[in-house]
């Protein structure tokens, strides 16, 4: 196509017209056939770099061939993310309203660092953290923001514990201060690997973060977090902050949130619940019961990239203490001064980011078109699939359960009627993930609990058939059969 302007310009209004039709087609067609594709791609690292050039293109290229190479470079190494066989790490969902939501975002590609800057996609992130507060019945003082990830939202957790201690660590920073005692960060040992992370950011240090040990069923004990802080105090250590899980990452099991509260307002320690996959649940009546204690946290997060049909990425963060958050970050340069500040909130205060994506817009699409009856609908058909295929494994001679399944996520293993020469339980397990994914039908992934090597089989994709669990079930007898050839 010829491109002439009397300016330079960007791609014209037209070519974007047809351009786009074509992408929509090409992503309708991806929704209708991905059950079709293998959910694992067949590249070996490097692949993918190989088939492109070292530098950038001098000329601009047609959008004909930059579209063909959609197929011919980029799909042959995606692993399908939004396929229905995909049961590995949480199976999650970009959905149709979500991503028409990314699409417009982008077109609009406002930046709300502040309220003058973004009033729509100020408000429109106010009303949809709003909506959704209530949706999982979290308290009227919930004060929500929106952040990338649940790493960055609970990094943002622990920065406001940290200011709340008052030891003007803003001003002065941590480093060589006799005055200052070494701070301690309590989590279960089941707790995500985020949450060190965001300690480590923060200048807690790893001996500064004390993982609590847990029960049975992988919940974190209160006595022992009880008795870890007296410890702790008689020490010389400054405890400040417990994070609690609602919904692990390996087994998905909730801490006693009720019982961590007690002994938090006991000892004043800021309590942040991370319920990144779960929170979610809490939709649904019958589990909201998840969430009780939450109601006491000062901060709490779950992800609707995880579990609620939004494309990746979108975390929602609340906190009762707005205020303390502010006072962790708030710096306002002169040139970002406007005279309504006063009157409104401007977003770039309560966090390390000022600039931010319109990201409400692809969560308001989604909440809109499926309503909540409709999330619901949805979430307890995962929840299905997922005791179905318990019923499956605990019926099963060869499989072994390995954790309750309070959600749709499945932790098992093998327990071979003959175990191959020379090998342990554990490299059976191995080879066996192995072999399920190999013929790349399905999308498995694995953990360890305790010395156990374990399979979890997570459901959450809004395309996910039944066809899709017979073809799992089907997948992993075969695997077990090669395995004792
Ligand atoms: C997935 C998960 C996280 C990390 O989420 P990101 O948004 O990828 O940072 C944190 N905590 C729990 C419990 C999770 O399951």
């Amino acid at each position: 196509m010829k491109r002439e302007h009397r300016f330079p310009g960007d791609m014209p209004a037209e070519e974007f017209r047809r351009a786009g039709h074509q992408l929509v087609d090409w992503i309708a067609d991806f929704f209708n056939s991905v059950y079709q594709l293998p959910v694992l791609p067949n590249v070996k690292p490097g692949d993918i770099r190989n088939q492109l050039p070292d530098t950038a293109p001098n000329v601009g290229e047609e959008w004909e061939r930059i579209f063909t190479d959609i197929d011919r470079v980029i799909m042959p190494g995606m692993t399908h993310w939004n396929h229905p066989r995909f049961f590995a790490y949480f199976s999650i969902t970009g959905s149709g309203p979500g991503v028409l939501g990314e699409l417009l975002a982008a077109a609009l590609n406002n930046n709300a660092m502040l309220w003058k800057s973004g009033p729509s996609s100020t408000e429109l992130e106010k009303t949809v953290l709003d909506w959704m507060r209530q949706m999982l019945g979290l308290p009227d003082e919930f004060w929500g923001i929106v952040y990338d990830t649940a790493s960055v939202s609970s990094m943002h957790a622990i920065a406001a514990a940290r200011e709340k201690i008052g030891l003007q660590i803003r001003e002065k920073g941590m480093a060589g201060r006799s005055d200052l005692p070494r701070l301690r960060l309590y989590m279960s040992e089941h707790a995500h690997s985020s949450i060190e992370k965001g300690a480590l950011t923060l200048g807690i240090g790893l001996e500064g973060i004390r993982k609590i040990p847990v029960d049975a069923e992988f919940r974190m004990r209160p006595d022992a977090l009880a008795a870890a802080i007296a410890e702790d105090r008689r020490q010389g250590w400054l405890p400040f902050c417990v994070v609690a899980t609602v919904g692990t990452t390996s087994t998905t099991s909730v801490d006693p949130v009720n019982d961590i509260a007690d002994i938090c307002e006991r000892e004043n320690l800021w309590l942040h619940v991370d319920a990144a996959y779960a929170g979610t649940a809490a939709i649904l009546p019958e589990k909201r019961h998840i969430l009780n204690g939450c109601e006491r946290a000062h901060s709490f997060v779950f992800n609707p990239h995880k579990w609620l049909f939004v494309p990746i990425d979108f975390s929602a963060f609340y906190t009762r203490e707005p205020e303390t958050l502010k006072r962790a970050f708030s710096l306002v340069p002169e040139y970002l001064r406007t005279a309504e500040d006063h009157e409104v909130e401007n977003l770039m205060d309560y966090g390390i980011q000022l600039g931010r994506r319109f990201r409400a817009l692809k969560m308001w699409f989604v909440l809109r078109y499926f309503g909540v009856q409709g999330i619901q609908e949805r979430l307890r058909y995962h929840i299905q699939l997922a005791q179905e295929f318990t019923a499956w494994v605990d019926a099963h001679p060869q499989l072994e359960r390995m954790a309750p399944v309070p959600f749709s996520t499945v932790c098992f293993r093998a327990l071979p009627l003959k175990l191959p020469e020379g090998m342990t339980l554990n490299q059976f397990n191995e080879h066996l993930l192995e072999e399920i994914n190999r013929p790349r039908e399905v999308f498995l992934s694995h953990t360890k609990l305790g010395d156990d090597y374990v399979l979890r089989a997570a459901f959450g994709n809004l395309r996910t058939r039944p066809e899709d669990l017979e073809i799992l079930k089907k997948t992993i007898d075969t695997a077990l059969n090669t395995l004792q050839g």
